[in-house]
């Protein structure tokens, strides 16, 4: 038999992913972007055809072994919609399904998932602006992957009070 071989969802999902230089960044996706500024993975579906997913929503999925509920949301930490930082370990993941809201916002609160790198902050922009933000960023990461001059040129829709760490 000759011919491409079959390439794996696994293997496509990460081609589409940028991940930063220290454990706690983000992983960035750079795959397709829908109109809500979150990625779309299209993914076979048993039955046949295929289906738009979140890819966060795939990773969390795929590494957990757990089938999300529709209705359960699987909320960012770090409030980067296009992150899809997920590990199995809650301590270290960027995203929890929405029954701990409670907890991720804590952790937002003190901080310890605000992106390092990027300091990328998305809270508080009118959803216009983050679907245009979420666009820039994905082209800048996809473009140059994880380069700080180039995701420093999309920046102009943070807000004024970000602190510049890179
Ligand atoms: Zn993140």
């Amino acid at each position: 038999m000759s011919g491409p071989v079959p390439v794996s969802a696994e293997e496509r999902f990460w081609s589409h992913v940028v991940k930063g230089p220290a454990p706690v960044d983000c992983w960035i996706w750079t795959g397709a972007v829908g109109d809500d500024g979150y990625g779309r993975f299209w993914v076979p579906q048993d039955a046949g055809g295929q289906r738009a997913m979140r890819p966060q929503r795939w990773l969390y999925e795929h590494l957990t072994g757990i089938a999300l509920h529709p209705t359960v949301l699987l909320l960012h930490a770090c409030d980067v919609p296009l992150c899809v930082h997920v590990d199995v370990d809650q301590a270290l993941s960027h995203l929890a399904p929405g029954a701990h809201r409670g907890n991720m916002l804590e952790r937002v609160q003190r901080g310890r998932h605000r992106n390092a790198s990027t300091a990328l902050r998305f809270a508080g922009l009118p959803r216009s602006e983050r679907v245009r933000l979420s666009r820039e960023l994905r082209e800048a990461f996809r473009d140059h992957g994880w380069d700080a001059t180039a995701v420093r040129a999309c920046r102009t829709g943070i807000a004024a009070d970000t602190t510049t760490l890179w």
